[in-house]
């Protein structure tokens, strides 16, 4: 039996922050224990046969936290490229610069015509009401039927595999570009793109290694805490005590956990019926990530692409060459470019992933994405099972129910899936929950994001 004052579960970005700031505050009776073979959970990066690498979705590096700033820094340091965010929705053949609401003279005239009439419609009827509705009936009240139909309504299923009045709207805050309509029209008539709106319009990315590289950096002073392989098994909440599949066993006086809490209660031999329950109706997507490596030269100048329309497998696709020349082989983006595309799915919208590379690779080109028929140097699939911690109405509720039960026995439930909640849901949330759960196991501070 291993006796540890804190025993976390997970070595992404919440449990790193978590074990980096127990080592500050001096608390070394700690141990990690992560599934996988390496660190970094849904932040990690993968460099397949070929010499590309790839992200587990497309990650961009922003901030909104000091904790998060510092950890950069000091893993980092200057070995981060920086860019200016040029993204962009294809909707109804036209490319339209994100957000697609604020930029909708791009549009065909009949198009941005209902769009406008929409927005203004909405913004001079529904002010203040549609904040409490459901996000389907949001996005309606909030944008006019023009930008429902041609973009927000389509596209939010799609990236959610949810029907959008199955959700909430009290996440949106900045996740979700509001506007003014007046704003809009004088756009429209000037012909002129806004694209200043939202948090990560400068964006920063690893120089090699993709994102995962801040988490193998930060994890590599403190190898001797972190056992990799280890999933838990099970956890005693009572005893105070967990196992894991290759047999160790812990004793903790705090359980950090960053798994999905969903899977923590079932693994909880003592959890009871109503916190099961509760915890089952946590919903979550999956997310197919399809990385297409060509052996043809980095000529596009955008970021990342949007697409609504249902036919097209991926919401997204990610320009991941232009992040970094190293994501592709040698660093040799004259001869070599790469896209990385995100399929989700989900219990409500499923998908088969049976000959989905071809499918994402064969989109790329109907899309105009990729011109003319380049080789195909590297098909990349990765499957992500828990991708996106999808706000339902019932979500906050189901929490209430799960989390203080899991609280009052001394397990923190931290990070995207063990708060389940998207709208603090990134890198540097995640890393300031881990170091503010330390705060507060060493010293009693208050959390910020719980
Ligand atoms: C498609 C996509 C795009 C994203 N884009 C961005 C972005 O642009 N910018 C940004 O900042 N963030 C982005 N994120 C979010 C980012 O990945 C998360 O914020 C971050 O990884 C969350 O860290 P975490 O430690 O809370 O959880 P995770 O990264 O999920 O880490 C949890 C860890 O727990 C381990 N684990 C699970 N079960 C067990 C078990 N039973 N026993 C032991 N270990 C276990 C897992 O293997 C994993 O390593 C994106 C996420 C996705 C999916």
């Amino acid at each position: 039996m291993i006796n540890a004052h804190v025993a976390v579960i997970g070595a992404g970005p919440c449990g790193l922050g978590c074990l980096r700031e127990l080592d500050r505050l001096g608390t070394h009776d700690v141990v990690v224990l992560e599934a996988a073979s390496g660190p970094g959970g849904l932040a990690s990066s993968v460099t397949d046969a070929r010499g590309f690498t790839w992200d587990r979705g497309g990650h961009v590096v922003f901030s909104h936290h000091g904790e998060f700033d510092r950890l950069l820094a000091d893993v980092l340091g200057d070995d981060l490229l920086h860019h200016d965010r040029s993204s962009w929705v294809l909707a109804d053949g036209s490319w339209v610069p994100y957000p697609f609401q604020n930029n909708l003279h791009r549009l065909d005239p009949d198009t941005a015509l209902e769009c406008l009439i929409g927005l203004i419609e909405a913004g001079t009827s529904n002010a203040g009401s549609a904040a409490r509705s459901d996000f389907g009936s949001w996005i309606h009240a909030t944008f006019g039927p023009g930008v429902a139909r041609h973009f927000m309504a389509p596209y939010n299923e799609k990236v959610w595999a949810t029907d959008p009045s199955a959700m909430s709207a009290d996440w949106i805050a900045e996740r979700v570009s509001t506007t003014d309509w007046r704003a809009v029209l004088a756009s429209a008539l000037s012909g002129t793109d806004d694209l200043a709106w939202g948090p990560n319009n400068r964006f920063a990315f690893p120089a090699e290694g993709g994102t995962g590289e801040i988490w193998r950096r930060a994890a590599e002073p403190y190898r001797d805490r972190i056992r990799y392989d280890s999933a838990v098994d099970w956890v005693d909440a009572g005893a105070g005590e967990l196992r894991t599949v290759t047999g160790d066993e812990v004793a903790f006086d705090h359980l950090v956990s960053t798994m999905p809490v969903d899977l923590l209660v079932q693994r909880t031999i003592d959890s009871p019926d109503d916190v099961r329950e509760a915890a089952g109706e946590l919903v979550h997507n999956t997310v197919h990530v399809v990385g297409v490596g060509y052996e043809a030269p980095l000529s596009d100048d955008r970021s990342w692409l949007y697409f609504a329309d249902p036919t097209v497998p991926f919401y997204r696709a990610t320009n991941f060459a232009k992040y970094s020349p190293a994501n592709v082989p040698g660093s040799d983006t004259r001869r070599f470019s790469s896209w990385m595309c995100e399929v989700s799915s989900s219990a409500t919208h499923t998908r088969s992933s049976d000959g989905l590379g071809e499918e994402v690779e064969s989109a790329l080109r109907s899309t105009g994405v990729v011109a003319g028929r380049p080789e195909v140097a590297s098909l990349h699939v990765e499957e992500v099972p828990y991708a996106y911690p999808v706000p339902t109405l019932g979500r906050d509720a189901a929490l209430e129910r799960v989390l203080p039960w899991l609280e009052e026995r001394r397990i923190h439930s931290r990070g995207r899936f063990g708060t389940w909640r998207y709208e603090v849901g990134n890198m540097d949330h995640a890393v300031k929950m881990g170091t503010d759960v330390a705060r507060r196991i060493v010293n009693g501070d208050p959390e910020e994001l719980v």
